[in-house]
């Protein structure tokens, strides 16, 4: 099963492609991560992406491709992948589909988790941040409802400078307008593109997911 994942900041792609990872046995690779660990390791693409990220651009898409071809190089891969938050243009979506034929393979699905903007708003801006551990807890899911302190270390909940809600605002909107042609290349294209309404429990999201990509 080779699956790309799309879906604004908040749409719980992480934690649902986490899961079937698991279940699957397949690797997952988000974007940031390849990053980060590119970075960590002090790989030459590694150091090439730091610049551009210290300087505050964008990572262009030949790099960020480049990355994602180091990382589908392994033998883990083989058997499957599932790619989390990447393509984000159609430029990186036309790379990873000539990345995929000179593996001789192709994608089986595109997987858009689809949530609508003012729950997004609710979740990102319920977000909170241990300043000790780093733990993340949702304000708005009930259970932390009332916490000011990380039920993990005791420390302090913070709101990162991403999730304030005109931050947020803002990351929705640059998202939607770079991830709208995307979609509606892949929507054009085979019809890989499953559309999945990605509200509920992490249950019933999950089931949903297993449905739109027909694993049972
Ligand atoms: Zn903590």
């Amino acid at each position: 099963m080779n699956l790309v994942l799309l879906g604004p900041p908040g749409a719980g792609k992480g934690t649902q492609g986490d899961r079937l990872a698991g279940e699957c046995r397949v690797p997952k690779y988000a974007t940031g991560d390849i990053l980060r660990e590119a970075v960590r390791e002090g790989t030459e693409l590694g150091r090439e992406a730091k610049g551009y990220m210290e300087r505050g651009e964008l990572v262009p898409d030949e790099l960020v491709l480049a990355l994602v071809r180091e990382a589908l190089a392994g033998s883990e891969a083989e058997g499957g992948f599932i790619l989390d938050g990447f393509p984000r243009t159609v430029a990186q979506a036309e790379g990873l589909r000539r990345l995929l034929e000179e593996r001789g393979c192709e994608l089986d699905a595109v997987v858009y988790f689809d949530v609508p903007e003012a729950e997004l708003l609710r979740r990102l801006s319920g977000r909170r941040v241990c300043s000790g551990c780093g733990a993340v807890f949702n304000v708005t899911s009930g259970l932390e409802a009332a916490a000011e302190t990380c039920a993990r270390c005791g420390g302090e909940l913070e709101t990162r400078e991403d999730d304030k809600p005109e931050t947020v605002l803002n990351r929705l909107r640059v998202y939607r307008e770079s991830t709208m042609p995307l979609l509606a290349w892949y929507r054009k294209d085979s019809g890989l593109l499953r559309e999945l309404v990605a509200v509920g429990s992490v249950e019933e999201v999950y089931e949903n997911l297993r449905g739109a990509i027909g694993c049972s």
